[in-house]
Parts: C-alpha cells; sequence; structure tokens
C-alpha cells in the first residue's frame, strides 16, 4: 500500500470525518477528531503562505494548548519538520536553538517575541505568536482558510521531527527523526498497551518532550482515542478528572504526588485500566505504595529523545518493580563492554545498545558524535548502563556519564542510592562521583530528609561500612532540601558535582 504522508495518515488522515472526542479540557469542553483536524488543516494552509516548503523547520515555544497541538498536525501534514522547545528556556537559550537548527519560521508566546525578533531578523527566519488567545498571531491566520488541504507527500525517511534532549548530561542535542521512526514506535505501543478508541488519557505532561508528544498523544492519535488535556500537572485537577479516565502517562513524581495525598483512594482508579510511568526511574516504593494504595500495578517503560521507547514491561504478566521490562517488538537490545564493546551476558552491567525502526537519524550537525554513538550496524549507544536479568527483564543502572571509578574499580549509582534511600529519615538520594587526589573520584551521597525528619549522617555512614565494600562507601554525606531536577523530574547530577565537587 503506498502512502501519500505516511505519518500524516497514520495518526490522523483515517480520522477526519471523526464526531467522536479527541481532547477533552478540565471543564469539560470537548474537541472532536474531525473539529481538531480541521483546525490543523487551516493551520497548515497558513503555513503554506508563510512561505514554507516541504522539510523547512518550525520551531515552536508556546504553552501547551489545544491549538499547539494542532500546528504539530499541522505540520505533519505539510511535511514541515516540528521543532518543539522547552517553554522553561529564555530567550538566550531559545536563541541557541533556534539558530543551531536553522529554523525557518519561529512560533511563540507574545513574552518572547521582542527578545527573539532581533535573532530572527538576523537569521532571515520569520517570527509569530501562536495567537491562541484570538489576538492576531497564527490563529487569525488560519481563521481564514477552509478546513480543506491537499496532503503533502511524505516519505517513511523523510524528516519528521526535531527534537532537542533534554540537556541532563551537558548541552541539549538536536535529534532527527523520521516519519518511519515515529510511526513504528507509535503503531508497537497501541498494541503493546491495548489502547482502543474508547480510551481517555489523562495526559498532564508537556508536548515539548518525546513522552507527551511522541508517546502519549500518538497512541493517542493511532487508537482515534481521546485524551483530557490539562495545561500542566495539576494535582487537583487530576484527582477530579481520574474517574472520567482509562489511563495515565506520567513521571515518576506524578505518581510521588498522588500517593502523598489522601484525596487519591482505590475508588478514584476503579474506571482506570493503566498506569504508564516513565522517563525517570520509578522508586520500588512507589511501585508497592501505589499497588497497595489502589490495587493497580503501575507499568514502567524506558524510552528517549532519540529512540523514542525501547522497552515496556509486559501488559499481561509481571510488571516488574526496579524494571523497565523487554525490549518492545522490533526492538533490539542488548549490553555490551563499555571498553571492548562486546556483548556481555545476561546478569553483566554495560552499556545498553538498541536497534530497530525507531532509532533516530542522527544528531543535527553532529557528524562526529553521530557517529561515536550511531553504530555502523545500526545499534544506538544509548549512554544509559543496564543489565538482563535471567527472565529477560531489562533494568537501568545508571547513566555511563555518571558512572564513578574510584581506584581503578566501577561503582554504580543506583547500588548506593538504593541503599540509602532505606536509611532512616532519608526521603530520596543522589551518589555522585568527585574528584579524589588518591583514588581518581570517590563517593559522596546527596540525601533528602523526609518532612520533619532529620537525618544522621554518622549513623548513615555507619550502616554503609556494614553492607558495601570499602571502595563503594561514601566518603561525605551532604544534606540537601532537594535535589535538582529538570522539567521532566530527571536528577541533574552535573549540578550537584559541581555544587559539591570541591
Ligand atoms: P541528555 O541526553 O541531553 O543528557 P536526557 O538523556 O535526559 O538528556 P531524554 O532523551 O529526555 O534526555 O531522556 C532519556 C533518558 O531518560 C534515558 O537515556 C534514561 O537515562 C532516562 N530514562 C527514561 N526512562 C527511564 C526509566 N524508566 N528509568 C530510568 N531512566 C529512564
Ligand atoms: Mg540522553
Amino acid at each position: 500500500m503506498s502512502m501519500a504522508n505516511p505519518l500524516y495518515d497514520t495518526l490522523f488522515g483515517r480520522h477526519e470525518g471523526r464526531d467522536t472526542p479527541f481532547l477533552i479540557s478540565r471543564e469539560g469542553r470537548v474537541t472532536s477528531h474531525a473539529e481538531f483536524l480541521a483546525l490543523a488543516a487551516r493551520i497548515a494552509h497558513a503555513l503554506v503562505d508563510a512561505g514554507l516548503k516541504p522539510g523547512d523547520r518550525v520551531a515552536v515555544q508556546v504553552e501547551k494548548s489545544q491549538q499547539a497541538l494542532a500546528l504539530y498536525a499541522a505540520c505533519v501534514r505539510a511535511g514541515l519538520v516540528f521543532l518543539p522547545l522547552n517553554t522553561a528556556y529564555t530567550v538566550e537559550e531559545l536563541s541557541y536553538f533556534i539558530e543551531d537548527s536553522g529554523a525557518r519560521l519561529v512560533i511563540c508566546d507574545p513574552a518572547r517575541e521582542d527578545g527573539l525578533a532581533p535573532l530572527c531578523d538576523r537569521l532571515g527566519a520569520q517570527i509569530l505568536t501562536l495567537g491562541a488567545d484570538g489576538h492576531g498571531g497564527l490563529m487569525a491566520q488560519a481563521a481564514r482558510h477552509e478546513d480543506r488541504f491537499e496532503t503533502v507527500p511524505r516519505d517513511e525517511d523523510d524528516l519528521a521531527a526535531f527534537l532537542y534532549t533534554s540537556g541532563t548530561t551537558g548541552r541539549s542535542k538536536g535529534a532527527m527523526l523520521t516519519q518511519g521512526n515515529l510511526i513504528s514506535n507509535a503503531v508497537t505501543l497501541v498494541e503493546h498497551w491495548r489502547f482502543t478508541e474508547d480510551d481517555v488519557l489523562l495526559h498532564a505532561l508537556p508536548i515539548f518532550h518525546t513522552h507527551g508528544l511522541f508517546v502519549a498523544t500518538n497512541v493517542i492519535a493511532v487508537a482515534g482515542a481521546s485524551m483530557i488535556f490539562l495545561p500542566k500537572f495539576d494535582l487537583d485537577a487530576l484527582i477530579e478528572l481520574m474517574p472520567r479516565a482509562t489511563s495515565m502517562m506520567g513521571v515518576p513524581t506524578f505518581y510521588t504526588r498522588l500517593l502523598g495525598d489522601a484525596r487519591f483512594t482505590r475508588e478514584l482508579t476503579e474506571n482506570m485500566r493503566l498506569f504508564i510511568s516513565g522517563s525517570a526511574p520509578l522508586l520500588a516504593e512507589t511501585h508497592v505504595e501505589f499497588e497497595k494504595r489502589t490495587g493497580h500495578r503501575i507499568l514502567e517503560r524506558y524510552g528517549m529523545t532519540e529512540t523514542n521507547m525501547n522497552t515496556s514491561n509486559p501488559y499481561d504478566g509481571e510488571r516488574r518493580a526496579g524494571t523497565v521490562g523487554f525490549p518492545l517488538p522490533g526492538v533490539e537490545l542488548k549490553i555490551t563492554d563499555r571498553e571492548t564493546g562486546e556483548e556481555l551476558p545476561r546478569g553483566e552491567v554495560g552499556l545498553i545498545e538498541v536497534r530497530g525502526p525507531n532509532v533516530f537519524k542522527g544528531y543535527w550537525q553532529m557528524p562526529e558524535k553521530t557517529k561515536a554513538e550511531l553504530r555502523e550496524d545500526g545499534f544506538f549507544i544509548t549512554g544509559d548502563l543496564g543489565r538482563i536479568d535471567e527472565d529477560g527483564y531489562v533494568s537501568i543502572v545508571g547513566r555511563d556519564k555518571d558512572l564513578i571509578i574510584s581506584g581503578g574499580y566501577n561503582i554504580y549509582p543506583k547500588e548506593i542510592e538504593l541503599l540509602l534511600d532505606e536509611q532512616p529519615g532519608v526521603l530520596e538520594s543522589a551518589v555522585i562521583g568527585v574528584k579524589d587526589a588518591d583514588f581518581g573520584e570517590s563517593v559522596v551521597g546527596v540525601l533528602v530528609p523526609r518532612p520533619g525528619a532529620e537525618i544522621d549522617p554518622e549513623a548513615v555512614m555507619a550502616a554503609m561500612q556494614g553492607s558495601l565494600a570499602r571502595f563503594k562507601q561514601p566518603r561525605r554525606i551532604e544534606i540537601v532540601e532537594e535535589l535538582p531536577r529538570n522539567t521532566m523530574g530527571k536528577v541533574q547530577k552535573a549540578l550537584l558535582r559541581e555544587r559539591f565537587g570541591g
């Protein structure tokens, strides 16, 4: 079967005449698939009117809204490369991404417009506000157009999106994703997680990141299902709306925040069939508490900007706490030695490498980095360390960049963090390596106390001496109020190393 624009057809095209809900607002306002796609068609006209040609990049930094999502669908339909940017970025940070990406059009909220205009001028890029509030901008232009649009033909190998990585380990990299990358993942996930048109997903994630856009949104689009589309994470809204939903995707903090609220009860989740977690490790404790409270076992999965989703715990069968499950159908995953690149046997810790139709085309304008991380045989070196247990479950041990090498020994922070988390008064922990004149690096444990509790560093050190080999024992314990995290809930260890490295 030949398709004109495989991504548009897979996600949206099939639903053009569909009157069932696609987006539901907190207030209960419903936008059908048909209405959403009509809006996307008008936006596509406005984009073409602005002179954009297939393959051009559209950089978008706007607050989450139905219009912002329709802009994504419009870009897909018009054959443009969608480039969403974190709403937390300042004008200065944005300038880097706009210049680096060579975007032809920048769409931003009014607050950023004046700051970005001179740069866009210099680069010859156009700048527009989204105008979702009814004041001019792209939406005003779209409103003048009809809702019929001739889909621009594309190939599975054509770029569909540019997504900058979260920047947890250094400067963000622009990952080039093809139509085929996005299609394969969305279709696989719909099947794997059993999404049907009857599903209603609670969507409280940002849409500038893989999780909220290429997992949550694409899955719901392919399934022809609907989502309760919240502008941001909002505990009250989640609790209020959960009885109307069937499923939720979230980062681990969503789950800990829900558990911290007494209104979150088993009755509230009776209509829910699936809770999915990803983007950062889910603590075993959260897993257990969640099941105790609701009877549901959270399904944890693992993915990244460069590859979308790699693994998932099973839908049926055991969802094993502390693991990210099995490689998804079509995805090959192996563990290799960080020195030799040789594949390691089960149980041993090494680099996680993945291959499959989900793996991206490379980093934008970083040919050397691309060559170093994307092997010729198609395996991508993820930069995560992990192991596969005897039953085939994959677990993530940490990031290669966070590996501590002390006196020639490899130390995996996760192993120590798990022990620290169990100490009296400890809410959570992060283990980092700091420079050490004798050993190259030594271990520092950074601890966050539970509310109202106190931590006794001496007692923690003593407990570690009883449970860990000498080279793994923290040389120092630091207490902080909270761990530095980015918007996706990832602990930024580089910041901790800066702060406590000396
Ligand atoms: P950068 O590459 O710029 O340093 P980043 O890797 O955090 O940033 P993302 O692509 O957003 O950017 O995040 C992917 C990473 O998130 C994975 O490589 C992995 O380290 C982590 N991750 C995702 N899901 C899980 C999970 N279930 N458990 C543990 N870690 C996870
Ligand atoms: Mg990364």
